[in-house]
């Protein structure tokens, strides 16, 4: 093995200096491999990027048509300055991507985002065997235990015909990218016509490009019935509240889609009464076991409960440490109490 480490936090972000490049780096860098198109991973700017094959389009829309994009089948490699680069699926939104790097036998794996519960929408997670492991974090607290997601689409059905029993609309809050397609590929169109804010329907349009089978969406507009509006299922971003541009349609109720709905209700980040507990992220359990399943000897921990998780790791028998970049925010405080949803 060699003795420096094969990768160093710098100011741009995570850099190997052998190979010369970074992964998700926050900066302009000369190339970028780059885990998924989420845009705390991917940032304008460089001068070429990696990403793998299933994420090009998306990341295309999000770099702009003029970047340097070279995709990467999962599982092939690239030699970038003697290092032995390649991508494989993180199982987290289309083309999310986990970077496996070798040098002189030492082999880093650096997962980005990741999950390991199925998604219609997305290659699943794949077990990498490494020596250094770098996982996030996001819902490394024993609070956060998803259930099947089966059993989160039915209370969705569920809530979705008691509010057409009401004549209501049913506005999901979900991101824009991965969530809003994971959830249109899972819920059951025929229980009423399904609408999606543009901006979803735009990321809509890039996984049907890249083949992903999602139901038909339309984005409302003023040719919009009464009869459609109190039938119907709306998908908005967060950050929209939208369904106020509407008012003359009538009711509506609202739920928002995320793991944070594990938490209390009363929780800071309880935005909504309703929520459903569906997450692209790992959950606790499912983090400890992508982690063992890599054989590393090494964690890193970044993004999310990086002292606890470092904590729990290590007592475990990881030899696990921190990995704080400007980019870790500091998380939700978790209590005892369990949530209700
Ligand atoms: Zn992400």
């Amino acid at each position: 093995m060699s003795r420096d480490p094969l990768f160093k936090l710098s100011e741009a972000g995570l850099f190997c200096p052998r190979g010369a490049f970074y992964v998700d780096p926050w900066g302009a860098v000369s190339t970028a491999v780059i885990t998924h198109a989420h845009a705390d991973h991917a940032v304008k700017g460089s001068r070429r990027y990696f990403t793998a094959e299933p994420g090009r389009r998306v990341l295309w829309s999000r770099m702009g048509q003029h970047a340097k994009i070279e995709p990467l089948a999962f599982g092939q490699s690239v030699d970038l300055n003697g290092v032995k680069v390649s991508l494989h699926p993180a199982g987290h939104i289309l083309g999310s991507a986990q970077v496996r790097a070798e040098y002189k036998g030492e082999v880093w794996v650096i997962s980005g985002d990741y999950k390991v519960a199925p998604d219609a929408t997305c290659a699943a997670f794949e077990p990498v065997r490494c020596h250094t492991f770098v996982t996030e974090s996001t819902f490394a607290q024993p609070i956060f235990q998803w259930e099947p997601q089966q059993a989160t689409f039915a209370k969705i059905h569920d809530w979705w015909r008691s509010n057409q029993a009401l004549n209501r609309a049913s506005f999901l809050y979900s991101y824009a990218l991965g969530k809003s397609q994971r959830l249109l590929a899972g819920v059951d169109p025929s229980i009423g016509p399904i609408f999606v804010h543009r901006d979803i329907e735009t990321v809509n349009e890039l996984y049907r490009q890249s083949g992903v089978t999602l139901p038909k969406t339309r984005v409302p507009n003023a040719g919009m019935t009464i009869e459609e509006w109190g039938h119907s299922l709306i998908l908005q971003p967060p950050s929209a509240r939208w369904a106020q541009g509407f008012p003359h349609l009538g009711h509506f109720a609202s739920a928002f889609v995320s793991g944070w709905m594990m938490l209390p209700q009363g929780s800071q980040s309880r935005r909504v009464q309703e929520g459903f507990p569906l997450s692209d992220h790992a959950d606790h359990k499912e983090l400890l076991s992508a982690i063992t399943a890599t054989g590393a000897e090494r964690i890193m921990v970044t993004h999310g409960y990086i002292d606890e998780f470092v904590i729990e790791l290590k007592s475990l028998g990881f030899d696990a440490v921190p990995m704080r970049t400007p980019r870790c925010r500091k998380p939700p405080r978790v209590t005892e109490q369990p949530a209700v949803v």
